[in-house]
């Protein structure tokens, strides 16, 4: 234990997913001795990030305007809809290069012992986007774990009355896993053979 600002640094880092008390202690002593414009770079940063990052209004990516860069791109299609999990999974599929719809993100995944049901997740939404009747296809792109899947029966129940074709990413993926840690060639493929629900 320190004292002061180095160990309220490393008690914050240390609430960071992903980094142990080991890993804060690290960075902290890197921040120390670092050049201040580095640290102040940061520390702009990690400010900015909460400023101007906000989420899409119509598909809830992140975006720094109204709409994200997906929705506000003309060229793509609005027929098919594709939907995922949560923002880095846009990332993850815009990589493959393998798709030119509309996207929707829930912000999570149906996991009932952690207290997340439908209500929590953006599926209101979802079904007010839908009710337009342009989209013809929705791709449920959750991840290939029991949330995802628990997600994608979900939505497909709620989804195939309204007569909207309703598509999940082929196998191959790996089971158990995050969409993001599928390589691009792997989730294209999925992609390209994904079957009907
Ligand atoms: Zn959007």
């Amino acid at each position: 234990m320190y004292e002061g600002a180095i160990q309220d640094l490393i008690d914050e880092l240390g609430r960071l997913p992903g980094v142990g008390p080991k890993s804060a202690q690290r960075i902290a002593f890197h921040v120390l001795s670092a050049d201040p414009a580095d640290v102040n770079r940061l520390a702009t940063t990690l400010r900015k990030v909460k400023e101007l990052v906000r989420f899409c209004t119509i598909c809830f990516n992140v975006a720094e305007s109204e709409q994200c860069r997906v929705c506000r791109d003309p060229r793509r299609g609005n027929e098919v809809l594709c939907v995922v999990e949560e923002p880095k999974d846009v990332v993850a599929i815009e990589r493959t290069g393998e798709f030119r719809g509309r996207y929707h993100v829930l912000g999570g995944a149906i996991n009932p012992l952690e207290g997340i049901g439908p209500d929590n997740l953006r599926i209101r939404e979802l079904m007010a986007r839908l009710s337009s009747g342009e989209v013809k296809e929705l791709i449920l792109a959750t991840d290939p774990n029991t949330e995802g899947e628990a997600t994608a029966t979900y939505l497909a129940l709620m989804v195939k009355p309204m007569g909207i074709a309703v598509t999940r990413l082929a196998s191959g993926l790996p089971v158990g896993g995050d969409l993001e840690y599928a390589d691009e060639i792997t989730l294209g493929r999925a992609f390209e053979g994904r079957r009907a629900v």
